[in-house]
């Protein structure tokens, strides 16, 4: 499948860097790489990638802080990839501005799955939003106009917060939401000690909306770093 699309690649290890290289070159991807956070910043504002894949490990700067530095002009999509076994890395990347994770090791066909989601979501965002929004994933269904929430067609009856969660998961569709994201974005302010009261919420979410119990459809755990809606493809019967 050829691409138009540009990816610029971080990482200092040149041997992950030829990977990855390779598999976007095989994908017909327009990329360009680089081995520091300085070259990472020319690259950025000179060569205008639609995508940013970066490791958070690099000789001159930390990860972390070249993903602020990008995000004070730049909104496009950033994969980190981490090394570190520390789930704290990549919440605070996600916190920072990143978008999505991949943990080494990973497989190429994972990190082109990733690559495909944030295009798609980029895609999705610059839409405008239609006037009677109706929010559609699969068998679910979300209508703003009248709070109605409906799964293959049955009306589930949702408590005000879970339906403030289900709405901020369905507008972030194929992106990791942090704990702390999801937890300010539900109670500004919120603590930390939220945790468990947003479990709490999710596990009364799932069961209303999930068709079998202990069953993913609508939304997924991310272990230790949060919940995400995956965007279900369409069936084609
Ligand atoms: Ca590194």
């Amino acid at each position: 499948m050829g691409s138009s699309q540009k990816i610029l690649v971080i990482e200092d290890d040149s041997m992950m860097l030829r990977l990855v290289a390779q598999s976007l070159e095989l994908q017909k991807y327009d990329y360009r790489t680089a081995e520091n956070g300085m070259q990472a910043i020319a690259e950025a504002v000179s060569f205008r990638p639609d995508i940013i894949i970066t490791d958070l490990g690099l000789p001159d700067m930390d990860g972390i802080e070249l993903i602020e530095r990008i995000r004070t002009w730049s909104n496009v999509p950033i994969i980190v990839i981490s090394a570190r076994t520390d789930d704290e890395d990549i919440v605070t990347a996600l916190d920072s501005g990143a978008d999505d994770y991949l943990r080494k090791p990973f497989n190429v066909t994972e990190m082109l799955a990733r690559i495909r989601a944030a295009i798609r979501r980029s895609e999705t965002l610059s839409l405008p939003a239609p006037e009677n929004s109706v929010f559609e994933n699969g068998g679910l269904k979300i209508d703003f106009a009248t709070r109605t929430v409906y799964t293959n067609g049955a009306e589930v009856h949702l408590t005000p917060n879970e339906y403030k969660l289900l709405c901020i998961l369905a507008g972030n569709t194929d992106k990791v939401l942090t704990y702390s994201y999801l937890i300010n974005a539900m109670w500004p302010g919120g603590h930390e000690k939220d945790k468990q009261i947003l479990r709490v919420f999710m596990s009364g979410l799932r069961k209303k909306i999930e068709p079998e119990e202990h069953d993913m459809t609508y939304i997924y755990t991310s272990m230790g770093i949060g919940y995400y809606m995956p965007k279900i493809t369409a069936n084609k019967e």
